[in-house]
């Protein structure tokens, strides 16, 4: 599959736009009303079922098609609660009913009629324009912005080595097969989840009887909270993402939808530490590595994270938990961080040869790597205290 990007453009708009946007809404409604009646098994099917109504509109053959495109993802992924029609506005065209060049975009309204619009763009916007090696797909027209994708023929090359990545509360850890561990801290993020979840929790309580009021001032903090955390999230995917092209490096990663399940109710834990953990911010950061990984061709691995923080990563023995996030290896000897430890068996469970060899291990260390985080030898009594402690 060839990755995809979506850059979005600012342009001016004009009034032509908020009629052309109206009847596309409309189109579209249209469509979606006949899928909901006829039951199309396709989206082919579609288009013959409902080309006659929407030919009625008098707009570019492509608008029909673009139209029950829309419809029949709006129809497909329906929710049997909810009214799947569309309320805003926006148009959807594919890359055979525009033209762009350089910044101006040029659209058809009815045959042989056009509109023109210039769009508003940085050097990283031009970037994606002058790119001969970018193609470009749909596009889609808000109210406010042009968003264009543009996709890449890339095919994934071989990877020099891996990185393992552990995604925690306060942190990501990221352990690789040189042996390199980098901590990226995201304890603001989880502050601000916190500040967050205190107003939430007040709105609840002085809206109780107003649930229209309660509605909106969620949606509003919601939106400020993702947007002060997307944007520190983005900092430490791009950091992640640029550190393994730089390095060849291929990127594993847990399998999210088994990690849920250690968050289930009735485990033992609380509800609000469940909350926590189930919250959207694991898949979030996973959701921006990966795009960010394929765009640039690196190849992306999941293991499940079954035991991941309870296996030593060099023997398999089982860990014993000493205080301050460490755990130590009995048959080993040896201990070291929680999290770095967690990423090392990420990293072994897809590519048990991408362990880096002891001996390997001193000459290739990175700079920005985080030496006090190192697996370390312990103290012999310290072992028996724990082992013995432990097992009686
Ligand atoms: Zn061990």
């Amino acid at each position: 599959m060839r990755p995809v990007k979506a850059i979005q453009f600012r342009y001016r708009a004009s009034e032509e736009f908020s009629s052309l946007f109206e009847e596309f809404r409309l189109m579209c409604n249209d469509a979606i009303r006949i899928a909901l009646q006829k039951k199309p098994k396709n989206r082919f099917r579609l288009i013959e079922l409902a080309y006659p109504r929407l030919k009625e509109y008098g707009l570019h053959t492509h608008y029909i098609l673009s139209a029950c495109e829309v419809a029949f993802g709006v129809y497909r992924n329906r929710n049997r609660k909810s009214c799947p029609y569309i309320r805003s506005a926006f148009l959807k065209l594919d890359n055979q009913t525009y033209s762009l060049n350089h910044l101006l975009l040029r659209i058809p309204t009815t045959p042989r009629h056009f509109i023109y619009l210039t769009l508003q763009g940085s050097d990283y916007h031009l970037s994606f324009m002058d790119d001969p090696t970018l193609k470009r797909g749909s596009i889609t027209i808000t109210g406010h912005a042009v968003i264009v994708s543009f996709s890449k023929g890339i095919s994934e090359v071989e990877p020099l080595g891996y990185v393992g990545i552990d995604l925690n509360e306060r942190n990501v850890t990221v352990s690789d097969s040189l042996g390199n561990t980098t901590v990226h801290h995201t304890s603001e993020v989880a502050e601000i989840k916190e500040r967050y979840r205190e107003i939430r929790a007040k709105i609840g309580r002085r809206t109780r009887r107003d649930n229209r009021v309660s509605q909106l001032l969620y949606a509003k903090y919601g939106q400020r909270e993702r947007n002060r955390t997307l944007q520190r999230l983005h900092g430490v995917s791009k950091a992640i993402v640029e550190r393994s092209k730089a390095k060849g490096f291929g990127i594993v990663m847990e399998n999210l939808k088994g990690l849920r399940k250690l968050y289930r109710r009735g485990n033992g834990q609380g509800a609000s530490f469940r909350g926590r953990m189930n919250s959207w911010t694991f898949h979030e950061i996973q959701r921006q590595i990966e795009y960010k990984a394929r765009w640039e061709g690196i190849p992306i691995t999941y293991v499940n994270p079954r035991g991941t923080s309870s296996k030593c990563p060099n023997c398999g023995s089982r860990l014993v938990e000493l205080e301050g996030r460490r755990l130590m290896c009995p048959s080993c000897r040896q201990a070291g961080d929680r999290d770095e430890i967690a990423s090392k068996n990420i990293l072994a469970a897809a590519f048990p040869a991408a362990q880096p060899s002891k001996r390997s291990r001193e000459g290739e260390r990175d700079d920005d790597s985080n030496p006090s985080s190192r697996w370390m030898e312990v103290d012999s009594s310290v072992i028996d205290r724990r082992v013995n402690g432990t097992t009686a």
